[in-house]
């Protein structure tokens, strides 16, 4: 009989998450094998091509320059600097993001971006293993038995890192414990992928820098730009009932849906009824657990630990903090001390977790109901102007979840404390221009100011 192979660290699963925690494993000198389901690079280069977009934002870009990658993953992104809102008439209003348009998101190909980690991971002498599909994980043991299309792979990992997404295989090992829990809450609503070509000339045919929202209540049409000039679009709608996925199921229903919501969409989207009914509808879900780690062998990361509803853009994001905080411990922690790191991981990154879902299913709301609203859109531009204004002393809650890498928690905290100073200023006035500042500063000096020492943060980035 065959002895089992040996390896002193397992990551399982290839995507955005499992190729970045790789990299970050290797710069400490680890032998790492990365087990990806998927057949080869070639497969997700070819994914690249009409796949999904994303935004990488402060916390991604942060992670990937300290595995030396910030630059070069930049280079093929789109910056975001607004949201351009389309309403039925097709009038357009534009809100930008941050303080000026240096602060702003960059849109990427999802597929692209995973190409991207996965080559570096293999020119930096990593493992990768494709065609690997985990099927068992041992969690005592460390044994890991993959399926592939010439049979099944057992090996025998010292540490395993659980990277493979929101139906993690390895965390499904962690359901034989007593005390894990584990909750699944999905969304009723779902999400198709529609397509918005180039224009002929190869150019943008809408706002490039934006991110084009069609906010219709309990539902949302949005599109992200991609650097060949096209959009990848989302539809975001219900999966049953009124205004559904499952109303809207034929040619003609999609025609009368888009000719009546989206009716400016329809130019820049030539084969929209064909998109909408080839694509399949994806689901949306938050999932939280508990431990993260198994004693000193296995910690989950990324969706497989924490996934969330993608409205604040912060799924990758937030596993890509999780490979910047492992690595951070790594570094203070002596060499194998998985023990303490995995711990120590659980115990400081849940709760910030936790706090990114939550603000993930708020801005839903926001996203597709609130950006039409005129008192809605008076806040934001209210805070617009105190945040340029006094950006030392005052900046939103946006902008620290996208912007900085003040925890997730620190800044759902601080928002409620912003709720309410905001509703104050904006209760007798219908024009941000009319907002009395010093009255905001004082405000902001009386409440803000206090909160945010009680959490070390700061406004200097
Ligand atoms: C519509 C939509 C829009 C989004 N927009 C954003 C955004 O703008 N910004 C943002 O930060 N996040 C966004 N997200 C969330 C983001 O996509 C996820 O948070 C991110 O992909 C998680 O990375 P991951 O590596 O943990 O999981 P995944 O990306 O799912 O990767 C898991 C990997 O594991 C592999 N795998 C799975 N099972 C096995 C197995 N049994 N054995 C071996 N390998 C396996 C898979 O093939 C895959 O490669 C969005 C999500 C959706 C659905």
């Amino acid at each position: 009989m065959s002895s089992i192979e040996k390896l002193p660290v397992a990551v399982v699963g290839g995507g955005l998450v499992g190729s970045l925690l790789a990299l970050v494993l290797r710069k400490r000198g680890y032998d790492v094998s990365l087990f990806e389901r998927r057949g080869s690079l070639q497969e997700i280069e070819e994914q690249a091509g009409r796949s999904i977009n994303l935004v990488v934002t402060r916390r991604g870009i942060d992670a990937l320059e300290r595995v030396g990658l910030g630059e070069a993953v930049l280079e093929f992104t789109v910056p975001v600097t607004g949201r351009m809102m389309h309403d039925r008439d097709g009038e357009l209003a534009y809100q930008p993001y941050g303080r000026d348009d240096k602060e702003c998101n960059y849109s990427v190909s999802r597929a692209g971006l995973n190409a991207f980690l996965i080559r570096q991971a293999l020119e930096r002498g990593i493992d990768v293993r494709f065609d690997m599909r985990l099927a068992e994980a041992d969690l005592d043991s460390g044994r890991l038995r993959f399926d592939n299309t010439d049979g099944e792979t057992t090996v025998e990992a010292e540490t395993i890192f659980g990277a493979d997404g929101v139906a993690s295989a390895v965390r499904k090992a962690f359901e034989a414990r007593d005390d894990f829990q584990l909750s699944i809450d999905m969304l009723s609503h779902g999400y198709k992928e529609l397509y918005l070509p180039p224009a002929e000339d190869g150019g943008y045919r809408v706002e490039r820098n934006a991110l084009h929202i069609w906010p219709r209540g309990h539902f949302m049409m949005m599109a992200l730009p991609n650097t060949d000039g096209s959009f990848t679009g989302t539809l975001y709608m219900p999966n049953q009932g009124k205004d559904s996925f499952g109303q809207y199921a034929d040619a003609d229903a999609v025609r009368e849906l888009f000719r009546r919501e989206f009716a400016d969409s329809i130019p820049l989207m030539p084969e929209y009824v064909e998109d909408y009914l080839q694509n399949p509808t994806g689901e949306l879900g938050t999932v939280r657990c508990a431990p993260w780690h198994h004693e000193d062998r296995v910690l989950l990361l990324g969706d497989a630990s924490h996934g969330i509803v993608p409205f604040f853009g912060q799924g990758m994001n937030s596993g890509f903090e999780d490979c910047s905080v492992l690595g951070d411990l790594l570094d203070q922690h002596g060499r194998g001390e998985w023990g303490s790191v995995f711990a120590e991981m659980s115990r400081r990154r849940k709760p910030n977790c936790d706090a990114i879902a939550d603000l993930a299913l708020e801005n839903f709301v926001e996203m597709s109901d609130k950006v039409g609203d005129d008192a809605f859109l008076l806040r934001k531009a209210v805070e617009h102007r105190i945040e340029v204004a006094m950006p030392e002393l005052y900046r939103s809650r946006y902008s620290m979840v996208m912007y900085s890498t003040i925890p997730f928690r620190d800044a759902f905290d601080a928002g409620v404390v912003q709720r309410e100073i905001l509703d104050e200023l904006c209760a007798d006035i219908d024009d941000a221009e009319q907002v009395d500042l010093e009255h905001a500063r004082r405000l902001i000096d009386a409440r803000l100011t206090p909160f945010l020492a009680t959490r070390n943060i700061s406004f200097d980035y």
